[in-house]
């Protein structure tokens, strides 16, 4: 198993442009369609818990590192149904979940088929006329 944080395509993924926007569309769309609140602490409150606080970050719900090849790696990174909008806290408890072993080996099968859809899933992914194109080279700058 490779050491978290020493992967280069995580961090190459994770500090580009493509990410940086797709990140501020999701908290766009999270200020619409969720008024900006932490997801998780919306659907804790809808259950009875306390106000939910301002969503300040995006979580990925499969973690990018699950991808066995910079690909899979790229399209968990920017499948915007793999993201979350979450407060600091509701994200650091998020991750405390994860790293826990049993919810690891849980995870995995849903992983496994997450992945397996990925790979069936490509060939639409790249179609020629979507226009994400753009995003790749020259982002609004
Ligand atoms: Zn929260
Ligand atoms: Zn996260």
């Amino acid at each position: 198993m490779r050491k978290k944080g020493a992967n280069p395509d995580y961090r190459a993924i994770i500090t580009g442009k493509r990410w940086t926007t797709l990140r501020g569309m999701k908290m766009l769309m999270n200020a619409i369609d969720n008024g900006g609140f932490c997801e998780r602490c919306v659907k804790l409150y809808r259950a009875g818990g306390p106000r939910p606080r301002e969503a300040t970050e995006v979580h990925h719900i499969v973690p990018i590192e699950s991808g066995h090849t910079r690909q899979e790696m790229e399209a968990l990174a920017y499948d915007e149904n793999n993201l979350m909008a979450l407060c600091s806290q509701c994200h650091h408890e998020l991750h405390k979940e994860l790293g826990r072993v049993h919810i690891k080996e849980a995870l995995r099968e849903e992983i496994d088929e997450y992945l397996k859809s990925i790979r069936n899933g490509r060939q639409e992914r790249t179609a020629p006329e979507q226009p994400g194109e753009s995003f790749e080279g020259h982002g609004p700058s």
